[in-house]
């Protein structure tokens, strides 16, 4: 069993989920189909499923084309997307199973970026991807739901087992942190993750994956309960209120002109 990352476009990640036995494998958000399809034969291995998070270009660009490729081939897509996903054959809905040789993930609805975006959770893989909803450090933007809309799916991807390995659709890291230390400059743990993807990127490494331990600690659209971020808030909005939806919006509008 493996996962193995394929950069597409300038910062967005497709991903190869791998069955080692029966050398079957499934891909995770392709808007470069040529690439995923290198990385396919260079392994030796047999592409059978499509499993895009969301209808963005950056992540399905690929679907049309990987499917002239490799006919019969499977391409999931969240009912909520309203038929938006290229070359989609199989409708999927909140609580559904796909499966890749062996494996089988859980498609967990959490909207707001689209209505539709699903992320797919891999126990056996003790992983999860999660498109562009939850980034390391960070969050996608509110472009089809409301604030509670995006707190909600956050929630339900906090609540997965703190091991799970969280792999998201970009490498936005460095820029999350960076925004994450200016609301929290003295969360240690922030400090530090901050110190390793800036010495990870200097070396041309991937900064993905992270685990959902680590973003409670970390990631400031998480956070909306820490004295300090609530601080750093009111500094800048003194009638903000308490309620974590207010500072959720809050941090994602700061976030957006960051
Ligand atoms: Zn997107």
């Amino acid at each position: 069993m493996a996962i193995i990352p394929v950069p597409q476009l300038s910062d967005n990640y497709a991903y190869l989920i791998v069955d080692d036995a029966s050398r079957e494998c499934g891909v995770v958000d392709c808007s470069e189909a040529g690439k995923v399809l290198d990385e396919v034969r260079r392994r030796e291995l047999n592409l059978i499923a499509v499993l895009p998070t969301h209808w963005h270009f950056d992540h399905v660009g690929g679907n049309e084309e990987l499917a002239r490729a490799v006919p019969g081939i499977r391409v999931y897509g969240a009912r909520n997307e309203n038929g938006r996903i290229p070359a989609q054959t199989n409708e999927v809905d909140d609580g559904a199973t796909v499966r890749v040789g062996a494996l089988s993930g859980r498609v967990i609805g959490i909207p707001a970026h689209t209505n539709g975006h699903i992320a797919y959770y891999f126990p056996q893989l003790e992983a999860v991807f999660t498109g562009d909803t939850m980034f390391i450090a960070g969050c996608g933007r509110v472009f089809e739901g409301k604030a509670e809309t995006m707190v909600a799916s956050l929630a339900k991807l906090a609540a997965l087992p703190d091991a799970t390995r969280v792999y998201c659709g970009h490498e936005y890291t460095i820029k999350n942190l960076e925004f994450a230390l200016t609301l929290e400059p003295d969360n240690q743990p922030l400090r530090a993750k901050y110190a390793w993807a800036k010495k990870v990127r200097a070396e041309g490494k991937f900064t993905i994956p992270s685990t959902i331990a680590d973003e409670k600690q970390i990631n400031p659209f998480l956070r909306t309960a820490s004295p300090e971020l609530r601080a750093s808030l009111k500094k800048l909005d003194g009638a903000i209120s308490d309620d974590p939806i207010a500072i959720f919006a809050k941090t994602r509008a700061l976030k957006d002109k960051f």
